[in-house]
């Protein structure tokens, strides 16, 4: 039987990386799938992609820093499938540097994306998932924020607020079954990594006990479990997955 058949998923920034393979492993697993980025154009090609392979996808163009945005994006999966079962906060951006040369720009514009845009969208879900009596919401920490990162203190900072926000909103949204779990990638292959530096990335990736970088893959089943029924009982957690990395 397949894990979220007849669900309805809204995942931001999906348009590539690891939102786009959780929209992927989601519509393998019978969800209708909404798949939203500011970058609408992508968005629509991956949905092009999904249709294209027999899923029941529709693209929704998000900034996730506005409000109006993400309200017309739940309201919109809720006026085209009916429900909104699953929302995934996972769009991201990096403003890396240290300290001493970050800009309060670059600071801010981390913490809007981040942390404001997961707020923003466990808000606008949950008031939906409340009147349903039900729903999962998963958001896209990262290890940074569990570790800290040279050149992240905008980056760290967004991705451990994320697990306060979680924990805060699984606790006020649990009695009216609305699940709220967050994830810490590790060290995953995407475009945000492959900016980095060879060596950088070669180093981090030694680190880890078990031997490699993480696949999108790996990630968009951990949100499939979290997104599931499988996890029915387990609400303001935090799932690392970063093949044993920061243990
Ligand atoms: P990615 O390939 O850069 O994808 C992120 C997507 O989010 C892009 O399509 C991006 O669009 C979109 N986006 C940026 N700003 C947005 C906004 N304001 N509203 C809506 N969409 C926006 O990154 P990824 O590696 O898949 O990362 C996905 C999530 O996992 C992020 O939250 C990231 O912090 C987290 N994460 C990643 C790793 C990793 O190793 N890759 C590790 C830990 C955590 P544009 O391209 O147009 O900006």
């Amino acid at each position: 039987m397949k894990l979220l058949e007849g669900k309805v998923a809204v995942v931001t920034g999906a348009s590539q990386g690891i939102g786009r393979e959780i929209s992927q492993v989601f519509a393998e697993q019978g969800a209708k799938v909404v798949v939203s980025d500011v970058n609408v154009e992508g968005a629509q090609k991956a949905v092009q992609e999904l249709n294209d392979a027999g899923f029941q996808a529709m693209a929704i163009g998000c900034d996730v820093t506005k409000e109006e945005d993400i309200r017309a994006l739940v309201n919109g999966a809720v006026a085209e499938y009916g429900s909104l079962d699953v929302m995934v906060n996972n769009a991201g951006i990096t403003r890396d540097a240290t300290m001493r040369k970050m800009s309060i720009d670059q600071f801010n514009q981390v913490i809007q994306v981040h942390l404001l845009g997961c707020w923003l969208g466990t808000k606008a879900a949950a008031d939906i998932m409340r009147e349903q009596g039900h729903g999962s919401i998963v958001n896209m920490s990262s290890i940074s924020g569990k570790v800290g990162n040279i050149g992240q203190t905008n980056y760290a900072a967004a991705k451990a607020g994320i697990i306060g926000l979680t924990k805060s909103a699984a606790k006020e949204v649990g009695f009216k079954g609305v699940r709220v779990n967050a994830i810490q990638p590790g060290l995953i292959k995407t475009a945000m990594t492959a900016a980095m530096p060879a060596d950088i990335f070669a180093a981090r990736e030694k680190e880890i006990p078990l031997g490699r970088a993480g696949d999108p893959r790996d990630i968009a089943n951990a949100a499939l479990f979290l997104s599931s029924d499988l996890s029915s009982y387990i609400t303001g957690i935090v799932v690392e997955v970063a093949g044993g990395r920061h243990i």
